[in-house]
C-alpha cells in the first residue's frame, strides 16, 4: 500500500517516517501525477490559505476529489476538508462539519492535551493555532476536548484538528492506513 503525503508546507518527513514505519509506502506529493495509485492522502497542517491555493492551481484537491482519494488531514488539512469554514466550503469538501479557523483563541493559541481516542485509546494530541469544530453533521466523533470533536471519521476520511505526528506515536496513521 502506498499513502501520499502532501508536500506543500508542514511535517512532511515525520508523517512520512510514521508511515514508513507502519510498514506502507510513502511518496511525497507536489502535482497530480503523484497521486495515481495512491490508496489515500495525508495533508498535513500548515497555513490553510496557503496550502489551499497551492493545491488548487496545481489542480491537486480537484483530482483528489475525482479520484475519491481517502484523506487524512490534521489542522489546516481538517480545514481544507470542511464543507463549511466560517460560512464557505472547504477546497475539498469531504466531512460534514463546521470550523473556525483559531478557533481556541489567543489565550491558547498553542497547547497540547491527553485525548481519549475511541478505538486507539489515550493520544497526547498537540493544537497549533488549530480549528474549533464548530458543529458535526455527519460521521463519527472518535474524540472530544472541552466538548469540540477534534477528531471526526466518515468512511475512509479522517479529519484532526490537533497534530498527530509530533510523539512520533503511530495509532493514528494506523487507524487511517488500516480502513483503506
Ligand atoms: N491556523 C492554521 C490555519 O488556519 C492552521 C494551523 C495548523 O495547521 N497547525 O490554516
Amino acid at each position: 500500500m502506498e499513502i501520499g503525503v502532501l508536500d506543500i508546507q508542514g511535517d512532511v518527513a515525520e508523517h512520512i517516517s510514521i508511515l514508513e514505519n507502519l510498514g506502507a509506502r510513502a511518496r511525497k506529493v507536489r502535482r497530480t501525477s503523484d497521486l495515481v495509485g495512491l490508496s489515500g492522502i495525508v495533508v498535513p497542517g500548515g497555513e490553510s490559505t496557503v496550502i489551499g491555493s497551492i493545491m488548487e492551481q496545481r489542480g491537486i484537491s480537484n483530482k483528489i476529489i475525482e479520484l475519491n482519494l481517502p484523506v487524512m488531514g490534521t489542522c489546516a488539512g481538517l480545514i481544507l476538508m470542511s464543507k463549511s469554514v466560517e460560512g464557505k466550503p472547504g477546497l475539498i469538501p469531504i466531512l460534514d462539519i463546521e470550523v473556525k479557523r483559531n478557533g481556541y483563541g489567543s489565550q491558547r493559541e498553542s497547547f497540547e492535551t491527553d485525548l481519549e481516542i475511541k478505538g486507539i485509546g489515550k493520544f497526547r494530541g498537540v493544537f497549533i493555532r488549530a480549528p474549533l469544530v464548530t458543529r458535526v453533521r455527519g460521521g463519527e466523533v472518535l474524540a472530544s476536548f472541552e466538548k469540540s470533536a477534534v477528531m471526526i471519521s466518515d468512511g475512509k476520511n479522517l479529519g484532526l484538528s490537533f497534530h498527530p505526528e509530533i510523539y512520533g506515536n503511530g495509532k493514528i496513521h494506523n487507524y487511517f492506513i488500516s480502513r483503506l
